[in-house]
């Protein structure tokens, strides 16, 4: 069999190989798929019961499985655990969510209508390398939960955590249910977004592939669900207590080293408070501890590949060049070999410099001064992205007030980066299409039919 090598990003040691998928094994993966896909659509309750024995199997194995997971991506393995203890609760939700197959409208004159849902068929699941399981949990989860079928394509860096995910799944599901192809290209997440077996195309990645990923599927009129870039603000308000707000910001900027969609990605802060707030993001930041994902001191793991840390190394300096300060970090410090960035502040005067504008996807975060509140929220909301942001402030009630009027999928309050299962989650306008999470999740997966009966006599 042909393989291609996985290389641990914090010692560029190899890790493993991992199965070359081609284009036969598609192939096989849609029959596999397509002899089990009504036996497993028509029974419900052992549906239920396979997924709540699979989450139970995942927590079980959480050790190991994060384990896998760390040494690929690089995250600290408590992350890396988090990822598989949240597919567990997801399976879990969804194994337990009530839902209609068929709902009666109400009656008419000559008619009876009814609604019915129904699995959409063979999705297919292609997830970025920055949370591979915790992005594959939350399609797989409520897709098995709707009775549909499922090939996922991981990353080409990450495939051997999500192999060893749906290993243990498929203990407890039929052969055929749940199914992965890998590659170390892009042919096999094109040739699945082109299939015209595969119904629906479920996608967590850049804005970028969102946009080919909807071109590829088009021609055979998939569903799709897309969840894609941010660049997401906090918006610190003159009331906010800087030293816990740099705490709550700082662990969710510098979360698997800032490698998250819905991550603060800005920081803007009344420009009378800038030097405060540095100073409160200096001292946070300097509590990080970076290192190896597996050493249990270890707060802040390695960018996942070379090209991340170029990209992060490029805007850090453009934005000095633009007028930025660099209050900590600006460098790679760690004295392991892989692609390690130290945690950065940086005080930017320049609201136009790309670390701001743009999506930077690392540990480094730029810190601009705002003088007007009302024309902040009108320049964030001309933004192309609309996935998160948040507001800080110690008047709660202003602080709602001013999340009312942010176009974005979710707007927290003194705090960021925090999911819930039951709710949804999407973004605005280039940051995706559809949600997942919550019953609204689940609805990305069913197609409806109406059945719509004439009365022959009244009775
Ligand atoms: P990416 O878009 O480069 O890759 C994502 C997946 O698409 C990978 O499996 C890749 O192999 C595949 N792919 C690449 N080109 C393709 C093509 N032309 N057709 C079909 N598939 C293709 O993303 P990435 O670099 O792995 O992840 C980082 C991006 O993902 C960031 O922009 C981040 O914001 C976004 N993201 C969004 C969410 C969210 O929920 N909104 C969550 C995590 C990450």
């Amino acid at each position: 069999m042909r393989t291609f090598n996985i290389t641990d990003p914090a010692s560029l040691e190899l890790v493993d190989h991992a199965p070359w998928s081609s284009a036969e094994d598609l192939e096989r993966a849609v029959q596999e798929s397509q002899s089990i896909s009504r036996v497993w659509a028509k029974n419900r309750d052992a549906r239920r019961e396979a997924m709540r024995a699979a989450a139970a199997d995942l927590r079980l194995n959480v050790g190991t499985l994060g384990a896998i997971l760390t040494r690929e991506q690089g995250k600290p393995l408590l992350e890396a655990e988090t990822e598989f203890m949240t597919a567990a609760e997801l399976l879990n939700y969804y194994a337990d969510l009530e839902w209609d197959e068929s709902t009666e409208l109400p009656e008419r004159s000559g008619r009876s209508v009814s609604v019915q849902q129904l699995p959409v068929g063979l999705v297919g699941a292609i997830t970025p390398w920055n949370f591979p399981i915790s992005l594959l949990g939350v399609k797989v989860a409520p897709a098995l939960a709707a009775g549909c079928t499922v090939i996922s394509k991981p990353a080409a860096t990450t495939p051997l955590s999500t192999l060893a995910y749906a290993q243990v799944l498929q203990r407890h599901l039929p052969k055929g249910v749940l199914q992965v192809l890998t590659d170390p290209g892009r042919e096999m997440s094109v040739a699945i977004s082109e299939h015209p077996a595969i119904r629906k195309i479920s996608f967590t990645g850049s804005t970028e592939v969102g946009v080919a990923m909807i071109q590829q599927a088009a021609p055979t009129m998939k569903r799709a669900t897309l969840e894609l870039g941010g660049n997401d603000p906090a918006i610190i308000l003159e009331d906010a207590d800087l030293e816990a707000t740099a705490q709550g910001i700082v662990a969710s900027a510098f979360r698997n080293a800032g490698q998250v969609c819905m991550a603060v990605k800005r920081v803007y802060v009344p420009q009378a408070r800038l030097d405060d707030c540095i100073e409160a993001f200096t001292a946070a930041v300097g509590r990080l501890t970076v290192g190896h994902g597996l050493d249990a001191t270890t707060t802040l793991g390695p960018l996942h590949h070379q090209n991340q840390l170029n990209r992060v190394r490029e805007l850090v300096d453009r934005a000095v060049v633009d007028g930025g300060t660099v209050a900590i970090g600006g460098a790679s410090t760690c004295d392991l070999p892989g692609y390690f960035w130290d945690p950065t502040i940086v005080s930017v005067p320049d609201p136009e410099t790309p670390l701001v504008s743009e999506e930077q996807f690392g540990a480094a975060l730029p810190i601009v001064g705002y003088a007007d509140l009302h024309e902040l929220i009108e320049s964030l909301n001309a933004d192309a992205f609309g996935l998160g942001a948040s507001v800080w402030g110690a008047d709660e009630e202003r602080a709602s007030a001013i999340a009312q009027h942010i176009e974005a999928g979710t707007v927290w309050i003194n705090q960021h980066t925090v999911v819930e299962v039951d709710a949804p989650f999407g973004g605005w306008g280039h940051s995706g299409v559809g949600r997942e999470r919550g019953r609204w999740g689940l609805e990305s997966y069913l197609e409806l039919r109406t059945i719509n009966r004439r009365r022959l006599s009244q009775r």
